[in-house]
C-alpha cells in the first residue's frame, strides 16, 4: 500500500516536472519570437512597411482576424488618424477615423498603463465623439503604444479567431505579450518618424536628395536581380528665377510647394519623389520602362502647364522641363544610382536646350536623347 502511494506521488512529481519544463519551453520560444519581432521592427526604417509589419505581428500573435493602428499626423498634427494599412477590419465610410490629440480619451490612454477592452472605455467615455470612432471598429482589445510617457499610437485588435476549447478572452499572459509588442513597435515607430523628419524637406514635404539616392540604390539592386526596369525622371522648373525676381522669394516658395504637390499626387504609392535641389525634383518609378516613364512625366508636365498658380492676386503659369533615364539589364545595365540620375540630368539638359517645357529620354546607346512630342 505504502509502495503504491509512493509510486503515485512519484508519477505526480514527474507530471509536474513535465508541466514546468513545457512552460519553460514555451517561455523560451516566446522570448525568441520577441527577439525576432524586435529585429524585424528595428530593421524597417520606412514608415508604411513598418506599420504593416506591426499589424501583421499583432494579428498573428494574438490570433485576430484584423487590426488597425491610429498614428499621430505627421509633423505636429492635431489628431491621431487610422493608418491606411489597416487589415481585416470593417470600415464605415461615413466615419472619419480621427481622434483629437487633446481629447480626454487620449489623455486617459497616455496616462493609464495597460490594455483595454471596448466596454471599459465605452463606459468611461460614453457619448464622446472619440469613443464613437473606436466603437465603430468594434475592437476586441485596445492597446496604447507608449514610449516613455508619450503615446505614439493606438492599436485596435479585430475579432479573435475561434479555436475549439480555447476561450476567446485574452489571458493575462497574452495581455502582457501584446503590451511588449506594443512597446517594441512604439520604439521602432519613433525611430522611423525621426528618420522621416530628417530626410524630408519641410517646405515641399518631399524627401531630400540623399534619401532618394539611398532608396534608388536599393531598388536598382532589386531591379537588377529581378530583371525589371526602373526609371528616373528629373524635373527642373523653367525660368523659376523670374518668380522670385518679380513677386519675391515667398512667391518662389509657393511655386515650389505647389509644384511638389502636383508631382506627389501624380505618382503611385511605391514610387518616390524628392526635392533634389533648389527647383529641381527627381522621381523614381519602380518597374516602369520608357513608355510608362514618359507617360508619367508628360502627365506631370501637362498638369503643371495647365494649372493656374494664384499668388497674392496674381495668376501665374509655370512650366517644367524633364529628363528620363531607364535602367534595364538589356539596354542600360547601370549599377549606380548616381549614373542613372546623371543620365536623367543629361536628358533634362537637352529639354532645356531644345526650348524647355518638354521631356526627353536619355538614349544610352547613342549618348544622346530623344524628346517627347509636345
Ligand atoms: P532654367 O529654366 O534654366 O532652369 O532657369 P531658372 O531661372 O529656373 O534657373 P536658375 O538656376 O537660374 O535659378 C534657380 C533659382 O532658384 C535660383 C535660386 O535663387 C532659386 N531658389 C533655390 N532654392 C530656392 C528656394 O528654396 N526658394 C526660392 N524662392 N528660390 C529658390
Ligand atoms: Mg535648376
Ligand atoms: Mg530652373
Amino acid at each position: 500500500m505504502a509502495k503504491k502511494s509512493a509510486n503515485s506521488a512519484k508519477t505526480q512529481d514527474q507530471e509536474k516536472e513535465k508541466q514546468v519544463i513545457a512552460e519553460f519551453e514555451k517561455h523560451i520560444y516566446d522570448l525568441q519570437q520577441m527577439l525576432e519581432i524586435s529585429k524585424s521592427f528595428c530593421s524597417t526604417i520606412e514608415f508604411s512597411p513598418l506599420i504593416e509589419s506591426i499589424l501583421y505581428v499583432a494579428m498573428a500573435q494574438m490570433r485576430v482576424t484584423g487590426a488597425g493602428l491610429f498614428i499621430s499626423e505627421k509633423f505636429g498634427g492635431e489628431c491621431f488618424r487610422l493608418s491606411e494599412n489597416y487589415s481585416g477590419i470593417a470600415i464605415d465610410p461615413t466615419v472619419e477615423y480621427k481622434i483629437k490629440i487633446d481629447s480626454p480619451l487620449i489623455e486617459f490612454l497616455s496616462t493609464t498603463p495597460g490594455v483595454f477592452e471596448l466596454k471599459d472605455l465605452s463606459e468611461r467615455f460614453a457619448g464622446t465623439p472619440e469613443i464613437k470612432v473606436i466603437e465603430s471598429l468594434n475592437p476586441s482589445l485596445i492597446v496604447p503604444l507608449m514610449l516613455k510617457n508619450h503615446l505614439n499610437g493606438i492599436l485596435v485588435m479585430g475579432e479573435r479567431i475561434f479555436v475549439e476549447n480555447i476561450s476567446s478572452a485574452y489571458t493575462s499572459y497574452e495581455r502582457n505579450e501584446i503590451q511588449t509588442i506594443a512597446s517594441l513597435a512604439s520604439v521602432a515607430m519613433h525611430n522611423a518618424s525621426l528618420i522621416d523628419q530628417s530626410t524630408t524637406d519641410m517646405m515641399t514635404k518631399l524627401r531630400l536628395k540623399f534619401y532618394f539616392y539611398n532608396i534608388l540604390e536599393d531598388r536598382l539592386d532589386s531591379a537588377f536581380s529581378q530583371d525589371q526596369t526602373l526609371s528616373v525622371i528629373m524635373f527642373d522648373i523653367d525660368f523659376f528665377k523670374k518668380f522670385n525676381d518679380t513677386y519675391g522669394h515667398a512667391c518662389g516658395d509657393y511655386v515650389l510647394k505647389k509644384t511638389a504637390e502636383i508631382i506627389s499626387e501624380s505618382i503611385r504609392e511605391g514610387d518616390l519623389a524628392s526635392r533634389y535641389g533648389g527647383e529641381e525634383f527627381t522621381v523614381m518609378l519602380c518597374n516602369a520602362g520608357r513608355e510608362e516613364a514618359m507617360l508619367v512625366a508628360e502627365r506631370i508636365r501637362k498638369k503643371i502647364e495647365q494649372t493656374e498658380f494664384f499668388y497674392e492676386g496674381h495668376t501665374m503659369h509655370v512650366a517644367i522641363s524633364g529628363g528620363i533615364s531607364v535602367f534595364s539589364t538589356e539596354n542600360n545595365p547601370v549599377r549606380s544610382a548616381k549614373i542613372l540620375v546623371d543620365q536623367a540630368d543629361k536628358a533634362l539638359y537637352i529639354s532645356k536646350r531644345n526650348g524647355r517645357n518638354m521631356v526627353t529620354v536619355y538614349e544610352p546607346s547613342s549618348e544622346c536623347a530623344s524628346k517627347s512630342d509636345v
